[in-house]
């Protein structure tokens, strides 16, 4: 199923990207399925992840670095919890 905010979108209308650019999001997106991001759609020249709705497509390089940051820090908060050595 599709996000709110991907279905919003355009899908015909794809931003215009260098090669180097399209290469660079791609290794981004397929590295983003690790872990609990393996919700990814990747058809139709489409790279987007329905698990945090980082669209690699359109969203600005900024803004993904933003999301995946976001997320990385929540995964290392959680990852603490658990090693409360305090005794
Ligand atoms: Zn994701």
């Amino acid at each position: 199923m599709l996000s709110k905010a991907f279905a919003k979108r355009d899908l015909a209308e794809l931003p215009k990207l260098s090669d180097e650019e399209r290469i660079f999001r791609r290794l981004l997106f397929f590295m983003h399925s690790s872990c609990d991001h393996r919700n990814l759609y990747g058809d139709d020249g489409e790279m987007h992840c329905h698990t945090c709705d980082i669209d690699f497509v359109r969203d600005s390089a900024k803004d993904i670095e933003e999301r995946i940051s976001d997320i990385n820090l929540a995964k290392y908060a959680e990852s603490l919890k658990g090693n409360d050595t305090d005794e």
